[in-house]
């Protein structure tokens, strides 16, 4: 599929690999908002939250468990944030569902 994150996902496009398993591959944001930056995406192509069907409750439930992971893994775990960004008010761009892990600083509430 002609994707920017499925030909991440399948290699066809370089990216700095995170954590891969099964159902969700993770990989550091081109251009990071902040000193922890990863995206996090199911492998199987879903355009977006509102897009997505029942059928899809649990690989976005498993897009932000591997956040949680690798929340842990970084050591933020004081402080971190998922972001969907969902149409493109939100600034959404990349028309594959991805999950944002921001951290190793402050945040500011609410998000711009
Ligand atoms: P969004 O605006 O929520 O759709 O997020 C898309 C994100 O993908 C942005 O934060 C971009 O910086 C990021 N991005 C775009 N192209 C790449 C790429 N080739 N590798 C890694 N991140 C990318
Ligand atoms: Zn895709």
């Amino acid at each position: 599929m002609d994707c920017l994150f499925c030909k991440i996902v399948r290699g066809e496009i370089p990216s700095k690999k995170i954590y891969e398993d099964e159902h969700t591959y993770a990989f550091e944001d081109i251009d990071p908002k902040a000193p922890t930056h990863v995206l996090i995406v199911p492998k199987k192509h879903i355009v977006g939250l509102k897009e997505a069907s029942p059928e899809d409750a649990e690989i976005i439930g498993r897009c932000h468990l591997t956040a949680a992971h690798i929340g842990k893994q970084r050591g933020i775990e004081n402080g971190y944030r998922t972001v969907l960004n969902v149409g493109p008010d939100s600034g959404q761009s990349v028309f594959h569902m991805h999950v944002h892990l921001l951290g190793g600083r402050k945040l500011t509430w609410p998000p711009g």
